[in-house]
């Protein structure tokens, strides 16, 4: 896998460690646990977007851009990100944010991420939710190029085969350190919202010949929709990659773990905030890996993984969005 013949920022501290959860592994009885710490890519609290934004900020250099724009929810980790790598590189950013929750929350409106995101000065605006969100970018763009500006839009959460390279070389990555460890990894687990980690993941383990099952815990979509949003971009990523065909079976999302709805609390999201906090140390997020542990958790306790096994959960990040639900968690924390 030639990642070098594409433009590249490297942005991300890396490689992210790979460490064995012995506490949790211990606690759920079932297979051996450990963690790949994307959450800790470094820039402005961390997180997966990082490694998108390396292949998708040098592709914008690249082509001689001067203003980013991209889109998300309130309380996007993709926006936060963005914004950090747009300070550093010297980029205006213009960011749209959809009201996707409907919420009076003033920590979900102004703290976390929000905050973040106003401390770098970004440009925001907002958007109902229900908007055509990508829609809404290529409008506001084609307004700023009218007055010359030389513009580059990254679609929601980095997702599109530039910004799935980015996992494509965790999955090189994560591939390398397991051989120098002498571990021999049956899954891989992670929260997958707009598909480019899952995508990126699976295309280059797929280029990699690596044989690892990739299951992603979706946050929004039901599973065929999620499916199908993430094997159209492993074709796409590994037709730019060079890869083989891939087979549809190699995408498999679990969808059971959304609850009421995208970003909306539910009990096992807590249960698995707690858990890593109070057992490892380790801060999930609200509306991700929170999400996405709730389903392993759940998944180890029905026994679909075997003791034995060894399972590595891709943190994704997000902590910054605990602070947006700072009253529903200290709630769930005190009941504890
Ligand atoms: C965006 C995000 C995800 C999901 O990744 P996708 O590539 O959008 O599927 C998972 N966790 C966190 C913390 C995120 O911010």
């Amino acid at each position: 896998m030639n990642l070098s013949r594409f433009p590249r920022i490297k942005l991300c501290h890396a490689p992210t460690a790979l460490e064995k959860m012995d506490n949790l592994s211990k606690l759920l009885g079932g297979p051996t646990l450990w963690i790949k710490r994307d959450d800790c890519t470094g820039m402005a609290t961390g997180g997966n977007k990082m490694r998108k934004l390396e292949f998708l900020l040098g592709e914008a250099l690249a082509q001689g851009a001067t203003h980013i724009i991209t889109q998300g929810a309130v309380q996007s980790n993709h926006v936060r990100q963005t914004a950090a790598a747009c300070a550093k590189l010297g980029l205006k950013c213009t960011a749209l944010l959809e009201h996707r929750i409907q919420t009076n929350d003033s920590d979900y409106l102004q703290g976390g991420n929000v905050l973040l995101d106003h401390l770098m000065g970004i440009n925001i605006e907002y958007r109902p939710g229900g908007t055509d969100m990508q829609a809404a970018i290529e409008e506001f763009g084609a307004k700023l190029q009218a007055g010359g500006e030389r513009t580059y839009l990254i679609p929601g959460g980095g997702s599109n085969p530039t910004g799935a390279t980015g996992y494509a070389a965790v999955a090189l990555e994560l591939v390398n350190q397991a051989n120098d460890m002498g571990l021999n990894i049956d899954h891989i687990v992670h929260a997958t919202g707009s598909a480019g980690t899952q995508a990126g993941l699976v295309a280059g383990l797929i280029a990699l010949n690596a044989n690892i099952p990739v299951l992603g815990i979706g946050v929004r979509n039901p599973k065929d929709k999620q499916e199908a949003n993430v094997f159209k971009l492993v074709e796409s990523t590994l037709a730019k990659l060079g890869g083989p065909t891939p087979q549809r079976s190699s995408v498999v999302c679990n969808c059971d773990y959304v609850g009421g709805g995208y970003g909306i609390p539910t009990d096992g999201m807590a249960e698995a905030v707690l858990l890593l906090a109070r057992h490892e140390g380790i801060f999930l997020d609200p509306v991700y890996s929170g999400k996405g542990m709730a389903g392993l958790i759940d998944l180890i306790r029905k026994g679909h993984f075997k003791a034995g096994e060894n399972i590595v959960f891709v943190h994704t990040g997000g902590q910054a969005g605990l602070f947006g639900y700072a009253d529903y968690l200290n709630a769930k924390a005190v009941a504890a």
